[in-house]
Formats: C-alpha cells, structure tokens, sequence
C-alpha cells in the first residue's frame, strides 16, 4: 500500500515528496510543526495542539497556510489515505520558498504545509520496564516555548542520551534545575507523594500532553505543584516520568546511571498512565 504525504495542496507518495530547496524551514529553520497522537483511530486532543500551532505561528508572524477547518480535513484524509489507526500525524508550516535572506521574504509568499503520518503499535496501559535518562546542560534559546523546527540542541542532547545508553535527555539549566526533556516534559513524585513539574513559560514547550496530565490529576485529587525542581530533587525522587503525545506517561527509572528509588517502574507512574490511555481512546480534548 503506497504511503501518501500531503504537500502544499495535494497528496503525493510519501517517497517521491519533496519541498524547493530555498525552502526557509529548510535553509534557515523558520517554520513550525506539531505531533498530534492517534489512539485507535481517533486524534489525541486535536484542539489544544490545533491552539498551540496557531500560537507558534503567531509568535513568529507566518500566517496560516489553509483554514482550520481544512487542516482539521487534511488531518483525517491523510489517515484514511494511510490507514493510520495508531500513532502520528506529523505537521509543519514554514514561511514559504523565497530567495535566501536571514530578513522575512518583502515579496508576498505563501507559507508551505506538509503533513506526514507516521504508524505504531497501540499504546497500552502496560508502561513496560521504564526509561533511563542522561542530563545535559540546556542550551537552547530564551523562545523555548514556541515549537519551531530549529531542534538543533535537542537533537544533540538526545543523541548524547542514546549514546550513553540512556531513551531521553533531562535539560538541566544554569541554576541546576531540570527545564524538560529533549522531546518531552519532565516529572517527579516527590518523597511524601507530591506530584512536580516545571511551570509553563518561556524555558519550556507547553506540552499538551502535561497539560491533560495536570487535569487528569486533578480529577483524582492528587498532589500536584507546579515548581522547577533540580537534578538532585530529581535523583531522590520517589518516582520520575516523561510525558509527550508519542510516549504518553513513561516512567523514569534510572538517571545518570543511577536508580530512582529502587529502580523500578512506580504506581503513580503506572496509574496516571493508565488514565491517560483511557482518556486517549475517548477521543476528547482537555481544554
Ligand atoms: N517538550 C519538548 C521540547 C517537546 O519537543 C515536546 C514534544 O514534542 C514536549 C515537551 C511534549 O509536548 P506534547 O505533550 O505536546 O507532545
């Protein structure tokens, strides 16, 4: 079964897809995207990665390629197109194709719209053994809250983690405290059962995915505090996990070789994943 792409109006097969070299997103990384989940056929809370690839546009002043409604459209075709039950709808919109210049294009150009879908295996409650995680110094920009393509730093600090045989990078920041991950959001479960992540701001991605996480904790009257917490807090925890819309809740279990409580797999880890993939085949949006 041929795979298809959408690019700028039609939908080509995905190995003969192909954006013009002078490309912005692809000379100087001047465009957007974002990873919205699919979970037995349905869209993981479409709406707030919808909001947020609206505000990363605005932020960075590139207008919207198509309609919402018609990205809400090129969405679905393109799943049904590539059969696509579980796993990822991939979108990205650059400023468009304009003689290269660091300053935006002064002749009017359209920004370019490229969606890809990307099959997996269904995510299931089961949130197997854990994952092993490496910090590195964060070194990326004062904007770290607008998804834009420019993931250079990311791409070093999660290929640092794999080569030291660790899933994920931990970001850590001048002061010591843990920003987030390489492509995830960053928790721990404190000593006496309090739930902790970084507050939204511009350090950090506002991940949609921690935002439904803190709702659904919420919902189960958990302890729940929004604060940076440092590597050492990290490395005492009780327990520590990852979130984003491809890994759902994975826990954390060893960082920087070192096991997070007794190296296994916690049950609040275990449980808010459990939530969470329940939540994933209703199909909603936390809003
Ligand atoms: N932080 C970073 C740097 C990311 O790249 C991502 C996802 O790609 C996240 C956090 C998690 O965001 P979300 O839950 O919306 O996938």
């Amino acid at each position: 079964m041929a795979r298809y792409a959408y690019v700028n109006g039609r939908y080509v097969e995905h190995r003969q897809a192909s954006v013009h070299i002078e490309d912005r997103g692809y000379q100087l990384a001047d465009g957007v995207y974002e990873v919205v989940g699919v979970h037995d056929g349905r869209l993981i809370d479409e709406t707030p990665h919808v909001d947020r690839l609206d505000r990363s546009l605005r932020e960075l002043r590139i207008a919207w390629p198509v309609s919402r409604a018609a990205l809400g459209f090129i969405m679905r075709e393109l799943m049904r197109r590539n059969r696509l039950r579980d796993g990822l709808i991939y979108m990205q919109v650059t400023r468009g194709v304009a003689r290269r210049d660091h300053a935006f294009p002064t002749v009017d150009v359209k920004p370019a719209l490229v969606l890809t879908t990307k099959n997996t295996k269904r995510a299931g409650v089961d949130p197997g053994p854990g994952i092993a995680i490496k910090s590195q110094r964060d070194i990326r920009w004062e904007r770290c809250d607008i998804k834009t393509v420019a993931l250079l730093p990311n791409v070093l600090a999660k290929q640092a983690a794999r080569e030291s045989g660790a899933y994920e990078a931990w970001l850590i920041d001048a002061d010591g405290y843990v920003t987030e991950g390489a492509s995830t959001n960053a928790w721990i479960v404190t000593q006496d059962g309090e739930l902790v992540t970084r507050p939204v701001d511009n350090g950090i991605l506002a991940g949609v995915t921690r935002h439904t996480l803190k709702a659904l904790c919420a919902a189960l009257q958990l302890k729940f505090a929004e604060r940076p917490f440092s590597l050492t807090e990290a490395k005492r925890a009780r327990e520590a996990f990852i979130t984003s819309a491809t890994s759902f809740v994975t826990p954390v279990v060893k960082i920087d070789g070192e096991p997070v409580a007794d190296g296994k797999v916690g049950p609040t880890a275990r449980r808010l994943r459990e939530e969470y993939v329940r939540f994933a085949a209703t199909g909603a949006s936390v809003t």
